[in-house]
């Protein structure tokens, strides 16, 4: 495992981008509209991890209901693996519940799963394969 990124969810993701780009200088972030998750993301990359920013385009948006909660704040950690699908098989025989069941499709074209905050004591925790 490793942690691939951290995604940070915000109302607005102007204020948050410009302390990473500007105050941290990480440079040539890659900006994404999720439309399956209706989010807007923006990927700041460390070379050892990114940071993701999460902005909801919708009214119901999850992202939406996390804002509307906890603010802005951590929404979730990434870790990558190197096959999804056996990791969820490993999950599921575990009795771990899981948002997806199989892999959906997200930012940056990668294969990624959520497991169910239920089994991780409130924590989101999003599994994606290594590209
Ligand atoms: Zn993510």
């Amino acid at each position: 495992l490793e942690i691939e990124h951290i995604g940070i969810a915000v109302k607005s993701k102007d204020k948050m981008s410009d302390f990473f780009e500007n105050i941290l200088g990480i440079k040539n972030p890659i900006s994404e509209d999720v439309k399956e998750q209706k989010v807007l993301t923006k990927i700041f990359d460390t070379s050892k991890g990114k940071l993701e920013i999460l902005e909801s385009t919708s009214k119901d948006s999850p992202i939406n209901n996390f804002l509307d909660k906890r603010g802005n704040a951590v929404h979730h950690i990434a870790l990558s693996v190197e096959n999804i699908e056996e990791a969820l098989k490993e999950l599921k025989n575990k009795n771990v519940q899981l948002i997806d069941e199989s892999p959906r499709i997200g930012a940056e074209g990668i294969k990624i799963a959520f497991i169910h905050p239920k089994a991780t004591d409130g924590i989101l925790i999003e599994l994606c394969q290594k590209p």
